[in-house]
């Protein structure tokens, strides 16, 4: 092993949730995250989190890149094994940084001793070190207030580790550390962002969509599948519950008033989100809701919307410009997929008028000549499941 990755954990001082669940918890996301990439050994000391390649036939860039998207890491870095003498941590750093030694004007090193039996203080090896490569870069000057860089030296029990300042890390809380949600994905750029943000908290999903074949191709449905793939790097496995949609919108199409059809039909979509939660053990729904985005997300909108279901309604990007939502989506990489020009099930039959402060009142009226119970009920036993693994 001449290389192994540290990381470094987020939200540690966590009120009300416990260092130690956070930890086991993030714990088995990596491992169940780098299964792919081979053995590793993870283990976690006053918040470092060392992952250790078992042998060399370990992908190490598979493995950081997969590191890179976990959350409840705040930063990453990779570091270079040696042995534990003054002058083969000198020749580690030389050769594993030698890039970034190059391309720094200021520096500084700073070690860490797990193992005191070593024969130098941490102060005198980080001068030892320091002073040499300050020789040895002219173009370094030794800057121990505010380094561009740092030079990190770890003496273990087993081996010293020289590596630089990591790289930002996803950042958030492990996933599973706070429950459960189903999040309800269409083909659209909004809710894989309110997907991703939600399981940043540290929350699993459950994806939700609904599908209306024939009035929705097979590549709408697809093209759903494969942002759910792309989401799994950060939130893990996950299953797409395919609720089949086009009997209901062609009985609601042939019952309610065109004006209030959008909202009655979103009603639906929560009622029966929360029976596939209360199956999953789920304690919220996630929408990509924008405020004042379209007619059905206005105030009077969720509020008739949120009264079909006990459950509370996540909505994180609730608040954000349509730019900022497109920034980040492009950031986890789900925009270019969004954006196929596939038709979604809420644009089928999107009445022309939509009513934009719409009532309770007027919407439980015309509800009233429908078998809610039922047709809920037969959507869920329709429910096609498919499961995405990273
Ligand atoms: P998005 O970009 O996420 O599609 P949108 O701006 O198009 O959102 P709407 O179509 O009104 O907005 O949908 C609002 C939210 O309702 C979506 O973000 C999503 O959470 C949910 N939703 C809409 N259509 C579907 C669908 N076919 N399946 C599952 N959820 C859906
Ligand atoms: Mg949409």
């Amino acid at each position: 092993m001449n290389e192994i990755i540290l990381l470094k954990l987020g939200e540690l001082v966590l009120k009300g949730l416990n260092r130690r669940s956070f930890e086991d918890k993030l714990q088995a996301n990596i491992y169940r995250r780098l299964n792919r990439f081979g053995r590793f050994r993870v283990y976690t000391r006053q918040s470092t989190t060392y992952v250790e390649p078992m042998d060399g036939s370990c992908d190490m860039d598979g493995a950081w890149q997969a590191l890179t998207k976990v959350f409840g890491i705040v930063g990453l870095s990779r570091a270079r094994a040696c042995g534990k003498d003054k002058d083969a941590i000198l020749a580690a750093a030389r050769d594993y940084l030698d890039g970034k030694l190059s391309a720094a004007r200021t520096f500084k090193v700073e070690t860490k001793r797990a193992d005191k039996s070593f024969p130098m203080t941490s102060i005198q090896l980080s001068q030892y070190v320091g002073g040499e490569l300050d020789e040895l870069y002219p173009n370094l000057q030794v800057d121990v207030h505010h380094p561009e860089l740092t030079v990190h030296v770890e003496i273990r029990d087993y081996a010293a580790f020289v590596h630089a300042d990591p790289e930002p890390g996803a950042g958030g809380l492990p996933v599973g550390i706070n429950g459960r949600a189903v999040s309800l994905l269409s083909g659209g750029i909004d809710s894989p962002v309110a997907s991703y943000l939600i399981a940043r908290r540290g929350v699993a999903l459950e994806m939700v969509h609904f599908f209306s074949y024939p009035y929705t191709s097979p590549e709408a449905k697809e093209k759903v599948l494969q942002l759910a793939r792309l989401l799994t790097p950060y939130c893990g496995g996950l299953t797409v519950h395919v609720v089949p949609f086009t009997a209901i919108q062609e009985q609601l199409r042939r019952a309610c008033p065109p004006e209030l059809f959008t909202l009655i039909m979103r009603r639906f979509m929560m009622r029966i989100a929360q029976q596939v939660a209360l199956r999953t053990g789920a304690g919220a729904l996630v929408t990509g809701e924008c405020l004042g985005q379209v007619a059905s997300q206005t105030m009077q909108a969720m509020a008739v919307t949120g009264q079909a279901t006990q459950l509370p309604i996540l909505r994180p990007v609730v608040g954000m410009d349509k730019e900022d939502i497109v920034q980040l989506a492009r950031k986890i990489g789900t925009f270019e997929t969004s954006i196929l020009p596939y038709e979604d099930c809420c644009t089928v039959f999107t009445p022309r008028h939509p009513r934009l402060r719409p009532t309770l009142e007027e919407i439980q009226q015309a509800e009233q000549v429908l078998d809610i119970e039922g047709m809920v009920r037969a959507a869920v036993e329709g429910i096609e499941r498919v499961h995405i693994s990273p």
